[in-house]
C-alpha cells in the first residue's frame, strides 16, 4: 500500500512518514500541491494524507481538482483547523475523513487501515499464476490451498511481477513500486528480496519461477511442465 503525505511542516512530515513506514506502508512525502499533483499523475497512490495550509494553496483545492478529474483516491485531511465549518468544507470537497492535529500516530494508522479497507477496494481481482494466488487487498499469498507467510516486501514484489506476468519488469519500476521515494534503498536491496521470494516460492511448492534478465530486470512465468 502506497500513501502520499502532503505536509509542509518538516518535523511533522518526518514524524508521520516514519510512523507510517513502521506500520508497513510505502510513503511518498511532498510539501506542495504542485508536487502532490505531479506524483498523483504518475504513481498509483492508495491513500492521500493531506494538510490544508500549504505553501502554494489550500489542500481543499487539491481534493476538488482530483475529484473533478474523476480520481477517487481516498483522502484523509490532517489539519489543525478543528472548526465544524472546516470539517464540513473538507468533507464537501470530497475528502473521506478528517483528523485534527495533534493526533497519535496509532490513531492515524487506524484511520488509514479503515479507509484502505473500504468495500470498493474489494473489487480488485485476485492475481493468479500457476498455483499461486495473491490477494492485492488483503496482501495475502497462497500456494495451492495453503496460505503462505510472506514478508511485506516479498508480497509487494510478487504483486508487481504478477501484474505483468510473462513480461520483463525493469529494475527501476520494481524499486519504485516497492519503496517510497524518500526511502533510502541500497543497491542490492532488490536482489535480496528477489532471492528470499524465490526461496520462499520454491519451499512452498509454487509452480512459478522468477527469471533474472541481467542488466534489465526480472520476469515471472509458469514453470514449464516437464515431460
Ligand atoms: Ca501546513
Amino acid at each position: 500500500m502506497r500513501l502520499l503525505l502532503v505536509e509542509d511542516n518538516r518535523r511533522l512530515g518526518t514524524l508521520v512518514g516514519d510512523g507510517l513506514r513502521e506500520s508497513g506502508y510505502a510513503v511518498d512525502w511532498v510539501t506542495t500541491i504542485d508536487e502532490a499533483l505531479a506524483v498523483l499523475e504518475t504513481t498509483r497512490i492508495d491513500l492521500v494524507l493531506l494538510d490544508l495550509g500549504l505553501p502554494d494553496g489550500d489542500g481543499i483545492d487539491l481534493i476538488r481538482r482530483l475529484r473533478a478529474a474523476k480520481k477517487m483516491t481516498p483522502v484523509l485531511i490532517l489539519t489543525a483547523r478543528s472548526g465544524l465549518n472546516d470539517r464540513i468544507a473538507g468533507l464537501d470537497s470530497g475528502a473521506d475523513d478528517f483528523l485534527v492535529k495533534p493526533f497519535a500516530i496509532e490513531e492515524l494508522s487506524a484511520r488509514c487501515r479503515a479507509l484502505l479497507r473500504r468495500p470498493d477496494r474489494g473489487l480488485q481481482p485476485l492475481l493468479t499464476l500457476g498455483n499461486v494466488v495473491l490477494n492485492p487487498v488483503e496482501r495475502t499469498v497462497s500456494v495451492g490451498e495453503d496460505l503462505q507467510e510472506f514478508r511485506r516486501k516479498e508480497v509487494d514484489l510478487l504483486e508487481v511481477l504478477l501484474r505483468r506476468a510473462g513480461h520483463v519488469v525493469p529494475r527501476p519500476v520494481l524499486e519504485d513500486s516497492m519503496y517510497g521515494m524518500n526511502e533510502d534503498v541500497s543497491s542490492n536491496a532488490l536482489e535480496a528480496v528477489v532471492s528470499r521470494l524465490r526461496r520462499h516460492l520454491k519451499q512452498s511448492g509454487a509452480t512459478v519461477e522468477i527469471r533474472t534478465i541481467h542488466g534489465v530486470g526480472y520476469s515471472i512465468s509458469k514453470q514449464p511442465i516437464l515431460p
